[in-house]
């Protein structure tokens, strides 16, 4: 039934039924930010307020160079703002030192990026379970075996990266991604480096383990359609958000 309605023309104009938004899981007020230094400096985000619910998807769509990375990085905590407060899960990270933040991030942030960032020298299972070990998983081996079985990669884990179809890499950057059961899940343009059917396969994939785990999820696309797949479309325009209405974002073919 729900594919049903995500697949139809009237996906957008019909409330997703599996969207129950508990309580903010990610909470941005008035954040600004500028990257570079001097002549190339940039004022990227501007007076960018969000409130994520607990377990509701996000779409985060824009033009190319309109901050979606940026903001991104700033909700994962990979980058501070200049100014205004980022709240993770009840967790303010201004109150975070650097350290507090790294820990923090590997335990609540899952992020998926489009060229997949696996470590080339590890094999898919040391890929995935040796950030369980740094954040102090003792069972990391065993819980990264169980994820990368569960992302259809039992038969992989030995393979090296180089071994790996972008579409299985994508697979084990998931699998990383979700094996501390993070409280967030954040992927930039996760499709970007595949062919039109991996990326439905890795799209189904990140909706599946959604509707099993129940993570907020922010998804950057720049496909109107797997935008609407989110319960919400939130479209920025030269830093600022300029849309959180789903309705009036158009799916173009
Ligand atoms: P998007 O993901 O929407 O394409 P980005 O967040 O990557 O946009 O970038 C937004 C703008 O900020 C772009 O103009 C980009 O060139 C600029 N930018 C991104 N990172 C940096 C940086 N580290 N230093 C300077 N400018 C940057
Ligand atoms: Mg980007």
């Amino acid at each position: 039934m729900d594919s049903l309605i995500e697949s139809s023309p009237l996906a957008g104009l019909v409330a997703s039924p599996i969207a129950r938004p508990g309580p903010d899981t990610i909470a941005i007020s008035n954040v600004d930010l500028s990257l570079g230094a001097g002549a190339a400096r940039v004022h990227i985000l501007k007076d960018i307020s969000l409130r994520v619910g607990q377990g509701e998807t996000i779409g985060l769509i824009g033009p190319s160079g309109s901050g979606k990375s940026t903001l991104l990085m700033v909700m994962a905590g990979l980058e501070r703002p200049d100014s205004g407060e980022v709240v993770v899960n009840g967790t303010p990270f201004n109150a975070l030192d650097e350290d507090a933040l790294a820990r923090f991030r590997g335990r609540q942030v899952g992020i998926v990026f489009q060229s997949f960032h696996l470590i080339p020298t590890m094999t898919a299972l040391e890929n995935v379970a040796v950030p369980l070990e740094l954040a102090g998983h003792d069972d990391a081996a065993a819980r990264a075996a169980q994820e990368l079985e569960s992302v259809g990669l039992g038969h992989r884990m030995h393979h090296y990266p180089s071994q790996l179809s972008g579409g299985e890499q994508q697979r084990v950057a998931l699998a990383r991604a979700l094996a501390p059961d993070p409280a967030i899940l954040v992927a930039d343009e996760p499709t970007g480096n595949l062919d039109d059917t991996t990326g439905k396969q890795i799209v189904d994939l990140l909706f599946t383990k959604h509707a099993e785990r129940g993570m907020t999820l922010v998804l950057v696309t720049h496909d109107s359609a797997l935008a609407h797949r989110c319960d919400r479309v939130v479209r920025l325009r030269s830093g600022r958000i300029e849309s959180d209405n789903k309705a009036q974002v158009k799916v173009e073919a």
